[in-house]
């Protein structure tokens, strides 16, 4: 540049230009040359129990220093990363691997946008292993198996609040560090199981059960928003907890509820007591996880480290 410099005589308009040019680059454009000064290369890091059907996966987006916007794109869904902490120049975000997901290839695009405006697009392969769930017979009260029909109509509405309120992503997270077991009790490792109610087939587990004496307590496995605090006909007392990002924990069958819709819960906060309201066989905990829809057991959360120093995979 220097020697170009000496050959040109300096006329005043080439020293304005070359002026505006030092202040806000040149006037014309060059997008398909614009880098990041620093040319940083944008990574991504994927933290799991196990890549198989019914799997959370905490996203986390590494390498560069200034992100202005991030998104991923898995099964033509989208999701939001977000930085880590204010400023942070780690993002995350979740994604939910549905139990009932076939195994194979899958490809995850990130969409990245730095603080230049420049588009950084990454895509990675989830290779997802096949799993098989056990089937098991349990026996409850007719009126749960075959529901009469004055109850057909409260069925109904409850299944499309669910299904609304699983629908929704708040942008913003409410976590605090990891995930925590609500409840202490006889774990039973049944999440995706097949049932088959007084010798009929129904829908599959999608939770994990916690089998403890009625009135033991039940806390938030993190903190979020109550997102509902009433009984449901087939999961009993029930509290559904937001904790953003399109995460929700549920927790069905309890004897009393401690918290109201709206509430901000801290993790470890008790929001109910244990108990066997709705379609149970005794009092335990029902407690189930949803992101972004997809039905996840609650326990490959557990695995998945959300401290700052926590390494990839
Ligand atoms: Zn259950």
């Amino acid at each position: 540049m220097r020697y170009i410099i000496s050959k040109i005589k300096l006329t005043k308009p080439l020293v304005l230009l070359l002026g505006w040019m030092c202040l806000f680059g040149s006037p014309i454009s060059f997008s398909q040359t614009r880098q990041s000064p620093t040319q940083e290369k944008p990574r991504v890091d994927l933290l799991y129990r196990s890549l198989q059907p019914g799997e959370a996966l905490l996203v986390v987006l590494r390498g560069l220093s200034s992100i202005r916007q991030a998104e991923m794109k898995f099964q033509n869904q989208k999701y939001h990363l977000l930085p880590r902490s204010e400023g942070s120049d780690e993002w995350f975000g979740w994604l939910g691997l549905d139990f009932q997901m076939k195994p194979g290839d899958y490809p995850l695009r990130v969409t990245v946008i730095d603080s230049l405006g420049n588009k950084h697009q990454l895509q990675v392969t989830l290779t997802v292993k096949p799993k098989t769930f056990p089937v098991k017979k349990l026996w409850v009260a007719p009126r749960y198996v075959t529901p009469p029909p004055e109850v057909t109509e409260r069925i109904r509405r409850e299944s499309t609040l669910l299904r609304t309120i699983f629908s929704l992503e708040s942008t913003q997270w409410r976590g605090e560090g990891k995930f925590i077991l609500p409840c202490q009790g006889k774990i039973f490792f049944n999440f995706g199981e097949k049932r088959i109610y007084n010798n009929q087939p129904r829908s599959s587990h999608s939770g994990i059960d916690i089998a403890a004496v009625t009135g033991t307590p039940v806390v938030a496995s993190n903190a979020g928003q109550v997102v509902l605090a009433t009984e449901l006909y087939f999961a009993g007392n029930t509290v559904i907890i937001d904790h953003g990002l399109g995460l929700f924990t549920f927790y069905g069958h309890l004897s009393a509820i401690k918290v109201k819709r709206g509430d901000f819960v801290h993790r470890g906060q008790l929001i109910g007591l244990v108990g066997a309201t709705g379609r149970v066989t005794g009092p335990h905990l029902h407690w189930s996880v949803r992101l972004k829809g997809s039905r996840v057991d609650p326990l490959s959360l557990l695995e998945i480290s959300l401290d700052k120093d926590s390494g990839s995979s």
